[in-house]
């Protein structure tokens, strides 16, 4: 019996979906903001982390940096944002997460001076301990745009939070991701389909079975689980 027990134990150990019951990151976040360029990119590239977190008794914010404007054909720019804010409204109730929106408009990010203040002085007003932001080379310049404000406020703040990016359609949109840091979303796999699945303006039933579903699997293969997300974590450059 006891030969069992121990076999058991073990086998907790190595399968990795240990992870599924732990803390994630040690549980030391207790403020966590995620920023996306548009509506939909924080829940494909980690709404796993999102919801998991907040399960953790982490506060989670879903910050939009655009609200979508160019994203649905035939619509105007007020038309589609509309929309696109009903829909993260949406999938932030599933996730059971804060959200709010900030001013720059889809297809047309910049950075300026004032720009790099906005996000500064976002981050002020969260005070997150970690933010979670698009990779810096994605393909989409809305993207890069968002990353690089983030970047700045990070180190214009002192680096006062960690700061991870996630991907997006890997191989289309994200590309040279190397991830260092996983988290093991088997549990939460179909809470994290449930919010993407409120952004139907944006097809999710194809961008799912084309992009995120193999890239979770996949990511699941590296960490030993079912299904995971990926980041890389930002080191301090000085
Ligand atoms: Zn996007």
């Amino acid at each position: 019996m006891k030969k069992i027990i121990l076999f058991l134990f073990i086998s907790l150990l190595f399968t990795g979906c240990a992870d599924a019951q732990n803390k994630l990151f040690g549980g030391k976040y207790k403020k966590a903001l995620f920023i996306g360029a548009h509506p939909d990119d924080n829940e494909s590239g980690a709404g796993g982390t999102m919801i998991r977190l907040q399960q953790q008794g982490c506060e989670v914010v879903s910050v939009y940096f655009t609200s979508g404007e160019a994203g649905i054909k035939g619509k105007s720019y007020d038309e589609a944002a509309a929309i696109r804010r009903e829909e993260l409204k949406a999938a932030c109730k599933v996730m059971g997460v804060r959200y709010r929106w900030m001013t720059q408009i889809d297809g047309n990010t910049e950075i300026t001076p004032e720009r790099y203040a906005e996000m500064l002085q976002l981050i002020k007003e969260e005070k997150p301990d970690v933010v979670f932001t698009q990779w810096p080379i994605d393909g989409h310049r809305d993207h890069r745009i968002c990353s690089v404000l983030v970047f700045d406020a990070w180190r214009q703040s002192g680096y006062s939070f960690d700061l991870y990016y996630y991907e997006v359609e890997t191989g289309h949109q994200t590309r040279n991701f190397d991830p260092d840091t996983y988290v093991d979303i088997s549990d939460v796999a179909d809470k994290k389909l449930e919010a993407l699945n409120c952004h139907k303006s944006q097809n999710p039933d194809v961008i799912m079975a084309d992009w995120h579903n193999d890239m979770e699997l996949f990511r699941g293969k590296q960490a030993s689980c079912n299904r995971a997300e990926a980041f890389v974590k930002q080191w301090k450059s000085e």
